[in-house]
């Protein structure tokens, strides 16, 4: 009888606990502990929080203990101590540039382009180049906590396989150019390319193709109308280079008495499918064409500073709350992909130039890095801060090093004292792409030697 009673108690909490356990819903991955960063629009902070992913989807964002009550994760990431984030945006970069690290630096823009990068560029740029500084990229932008990049080069298609292959969102633009370049020798044929590309990769579920005319210096009246009617044609986001430097407003003032927004608009080239990177040169008049019109707007401090281009009304441009994001730009002008170094540049680069440390806060410039960064490519709906029904975009970050002690403020701290190898694990659309600092989509020590053979290669195509 005893055993009786005691096999029936068995059998009823076996079924008590798997009617609690059938209560539980099943998903893909768990985010526990830690404070979650949301940037969504009451820029929530949650203590002990927790974030739950299913089909690379965010499906619910609250408190540890209330997630943990209502899903079972079939993986689970541990977070306490640290703070989870969503990826950061970069929104101007050239990836395969990582090959020019470091190949001529100290000069201005036109110099620097003209006597150094486009010869570089003719000499030694192939798709295995592209590739393989793509993924040297791509290795430490993922490293940085940096999920989702908007880029300009040539060969794209092979850029977008290998961001693919490495589990990474991008808004990838082939670039058009007035002059023959590595895969494309006239515009008709770059145009052809681009709009084969565009209708190739425009499902994928993490490939956004462009367009990408250089600049307006760079690719004259009529190719830019065709760019923009094959855009519209395939309803593709444009992304271009916009009043980076004074010599670029003289030279289009002088051949078009208006100023590059001004001329970029009158032509009727502006939507809200655009991305224009630097907007160094804006007046009060163009800011407002820009917010108008919904362009998107890349601020690249550091590529500004590097090469004296100047500095951005980025301050105006927030007051008018419009969509602008930080970019790194290509490293030969940075010379790193590093979105943190880039916060904390923006926001006192503003700082003195104004002489108001007041113009532009840590709060800003994380918000630029992320949710006003995903505004900036036009994928606000979709990336940029951890809500539900956003994709599963997470850097979880250490809190536990000398230089983050002691701890008062969320956005000071991963403004000002943050840097990027505090980034522990990374996760896109739901998968994670690094885990406690070692990458799992990319070999590392393979990308490096590959990137080395490439620097020998590049050296001696400059002497000859
Ligand atoms: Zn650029």
């Amino acid at each position: 009888m005893e055993k009786l009673k005691f096999l029936l108690t068995v059998t009823f909490l076996l079924i008590l606990s798997q009617t609690i356990l059938a209560q539980k819903k099943s998903v893909d991955l768990i985010v526990s502990g830690g404070t979650i960063v949301t940037m969504d629009a009451g820029k929530r902070v949650i203590e002990n929080g927790a974030v739950a992913i299913q089909k690379g989807k965010i499906v619910a964002v609250g408190t540890a203990p209330d997630i943990l009550r209502r899903f079972v994760g079939r993986q689970i990431i541990e977070a306490s101590s640290k703070m989870v984030i969503p990826g950061l945006v970069n929104t101007h970069t050239h990836i395969p540039m990582t090959l020019f690290r470091g190949i001529s630096d100290d000069l201005d823009l036109q110099e620097w382009l003209t006597k150094y990068i486009f010869p570089a560029e003719a000499k030694n740029v192939t798709e295995d180049f592209v590739r393989v500084g793509t993924r040297l990229g791509l290795a430490e932008m993922i490293r940085g906590g940096t999920t989702t990049y908007c880029d300009m080069y040539y060969f794209e298609d092979a850029i977008a396989d290998e961001t693919a292959k490495a589990g990474m969102r991008g808004v990838l633009g082939e670039t058009i150019i007035d002059f023959p370049v590595p895969d494309n020798k006239t515009h008709e044929q770059a145009l052809a390319y681009t709009e084969k590309f565009v209708n190739k990769w425009k499902n994928h579920p993490l490939i956004v193709p462009a367009f990408a005319p250089h600049a307006a210096y760079t690719v004259n009246e009529a190719h830019l109308g065709n760019i923009k009617k094959s855009a519209d044609k395939l309803n593709a986001a444009v992304v271009i280079h916009v009043a980076e430097t004074q010599n670029e407003v003289n030279d289009i003032f002088k051949q078009k008495k208006l100023r590059p927004i001004e001329y970029l608009d009158k032509i009727n080239f502006l939507n809200n499918r655009t991305i224009a990177a630097h907007v160094v040169f804006a007046n009060e008049n163009e800011i407002d064409i820009l917010k108008s019109r919904g362009v998107g707007v890349a601020h690249n401090p550091q590529s500004n500073m590097k090469l004296a281009s100047g500095v951005a009304p980025v301050p105006q441009m927030l007051f008018k709350d419009l969509p602008v994001g930080l970019g790194t730009d290509g490293a030969a002008s940075n010379n790193d992909l590093n979105l943190w170094e880039e916060m904390d540049t923006a926001a006192k680069l503003h700082k003195v130039f104004a002489r108001d440390p007041k113009v532009l806060t840590a709060e800003q410039a994380f918000e630029m890095a992320t949710i006003r960064g995903a505004r900036a490519l036009h994928l606000e709906n979709l990336i940029g801060s951890i809500e539900t029904g956003k994709h599963g975009d997470i850097a979880i970050v250490d809190f536990d090093t000398p230089h983050q002690t002691p701890f008062y403020n969320v956005y000071s701290h991963l403004v000002y004292a943050t840097k990027a190898s505090d980034v522990r694990t990374v996760v896109i659309d739901g998968k994670v792409v690094m885990r406690d600092r070692r990458l799992l989509t990319l070999n590392e020590n393979v990308i490096k030697k590959d990137a080395n053979s490439y620097q020998k290669k590049i050296i001696e195509s400059l002497l000859r």
